[in-house]
């Protein structure tokens, strides 16, 4: 067995881990990456974010040049795609990205392991990959494994025609009727996809809504856009059991008639992965959730190992964990690091998109805080109009008292563009006057959010 000693041993090389690896090296330290995988960059760059925003792009490209180019006075001929090649673009996109990390690894003299990584003791981590094992000594462990699919009970996921998320951004041809289990980021997304290739689509949902925890008024003004698109939801609807029969799939819901299609998307969350990591040899134990418990700088109880990313409590997302890599070793190397939690955007690529940052207004309404509501409709924007894609509005919340801007929810075109100004100002703690005040070019949409701030002051100009 060999012997490798590191300042820091980072598990995991998704968003959490492999930022927090380049910026450790950038301060300084003698840093090792262990990943599982042959390709870096963990679940978001290998089959999450970016390949299924590869496809959301390609299949809103085919259904404009479908539909809505006609109303631009543009006349296409027969549009058809190439599933293939469509598929191929997307796996470009991934390889490129995933063996840029490893470039960026070589370029910062991060080292990389490949296998699987055990803790074996305070300091100790065994690498076990195609070869003989590796020990590494390191005076700090970071932790960021990420996640992995949550079960559902009685669904047969047989890794084909029930599968996850994983398996829907690779089908091998159109579904003719897809089942997508859960009314979450994943089942819209990935669910968006496949209507706008030629699939029927129905979404299962256990809540009476879509987006649970999102903005109850803008998820609602979604879930009508969704309909109008051709996605049927049943709400309210627990999913029982879903087999494979004769290759088709069945799938059973309380108090509702069997529903025949030919795959399933089972997206009803994600659990921290922490299987197999030897948790237990250091006495780190879980919360009722399956999360490591961390204090606020990311240091589990046991001196020299912290955690980040999915594997703790949180949202999961991308950006999420960057933040929380990037603080944790600063923090180590520097004694400072930070993540703003207020000021973190949550996106789903849908058309049009739905983001929001800081508090929505359910959550004020429940907190009992006073606020005051700014709304602005896209229909009102000459840009948007010149686009074609007028649906959705900006909707911004502020202190009734202090006027201090608290959350923001955007459904609209580039909603996941326009809100990164909202989560800047809730960052520097802006008020709606301050955005209302800023100078936004014309013709924008950025524009729409200048007007939502104004309208937090009853004056919107355009409405
Ligand atoms: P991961 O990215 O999960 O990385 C963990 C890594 O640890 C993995 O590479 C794994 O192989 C490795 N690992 C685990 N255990 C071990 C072990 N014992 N030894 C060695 N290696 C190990 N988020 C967004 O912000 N925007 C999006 O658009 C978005 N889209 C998504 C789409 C899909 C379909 C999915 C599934 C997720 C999406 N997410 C998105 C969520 C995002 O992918 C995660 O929040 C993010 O990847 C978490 O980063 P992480 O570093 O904590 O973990
Ligand atoms: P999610 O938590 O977003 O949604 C799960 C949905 O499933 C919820 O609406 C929930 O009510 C529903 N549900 C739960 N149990 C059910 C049941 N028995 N029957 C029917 N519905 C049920 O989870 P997800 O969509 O699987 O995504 C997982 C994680 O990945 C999320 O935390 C998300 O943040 C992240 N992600 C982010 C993005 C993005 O940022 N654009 C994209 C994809 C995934």
């Amino acid at each position: 067995m060999a012997e490798f000693s590191h300042d820091l041993v980072i598990i995991g090389a998704g968003p959490g881990g492999y930022v927090a690896a380049i910026r450790a090296a950038q301060l300084g330290l003698n840093v090792a990456c262990i990943d599982k995988e042959p390709a870096l960059g963990g679940t978001c760059l290998r089959v999450g974010c970016i390949p299924s925003k590869a496809l959301l792009e390609s299949s809103e490209l085919y259904a404009e040049a479908k539909g809505g180019m006609t109303r631009h006075g543009i006349r296409i001929g027969d549009v058809t795609f190439d599933l293939a090649a469509m598929m191929k673009r997307k796996d470009t996109i991934v390889n490129g990205l995933t063996s840029g990390v490893a470039g960026l690894f070589k370029k910062n003299n991060v080292k990389r392991y490949e296998g699987k990584a055990r803790i074996a003791g305070v300091g100790k981590v065994v690498v076990e990959g195609s070869g003989e094992a590796d020990t590494l000594s390191a005076k700090h462990i970071l932790i960021a494994t990420g996640s992995v699919v949550a079960p559902l009970p009685g669904v047969e996921l047989d890794g084909d025609r029930i599968g996850t998320s994983t398996e829907a951004l690779k089908y091998p041809e159109v579904p003719q009727h897809l089942v997508v289990i859960g009314a979450g980021v994943i089942g819209l997304e990935l669910g968006s996809v496949w209507l706008r290739l030629g699939a029927k689509v129905t979404v299962l949902e256990y809540m009476d809504r879509i987006l649970p925890g999102m903005d109850s008024e803008i998820a609602d003004m979604a879930l009508k856009l969704f309909k109008r698109q051709g996605m049927k939801f049943e709400l309210g609807t627990r999913v029982q059991k879903a087999v494979v029969h004769d290759g088709q799939c069945i799938v059973s819901c309380e108090g509702k008639p069997d529903i025949t299609c030919d795959r399933v998307l089972l997206a009803v969350g994600r659990l921290p992965s922490t299987e197999g990591l030897g948790l237990e040899a250091v006495g780190i134990e879980l919360d009722k959730r399956g999360r490591i418990p961390v204090d606020k700088h990311f240091a589990t109880k046991v001196p020299g190992i912290y955690a980040v990313g999915d594997v703790i409590e949180g949202p999961m997302l991308a950006h999420k964990a960057e933040e929380e890599g990037t603080a944790c070793v600063e923090r180590i190397v520097t004694g400072y690091g930070h993540v703003d939690y207020a000021s973190i955007p949550g996106i789903v690529y849908t058309h049009p998109e739905i983001a929001t940052v800081g508090k929505s207004e359910d959550e004020l309404k429940t907190e009992g805080r006073a606020y005051r509501k700014g709304t602005f409709p896209f229909m009102a924007n000459g840009r948007a109009k010149a686009l074609n894609s007028t649906d959705g509005m900006v909707k911004i919340l502020a202190d009734a008292k202090t006027d201090q801007v608290l959350g923001c929810a955007i459904l609209g075109p580039r909603a996941g563009d326009l809100i990164a100004e909202v989560a800047v100002a809730i960052a520097f703690e802006a008020t709606s006057e301050d955005i209302a005040r800023a100078c936004h070019a014309h013709p924008t949409l950025a524009e729409v959010v200048k007007e939502a701030a104004l309208a937090v002051d009853g004056r919107a100009i355009h409405i």
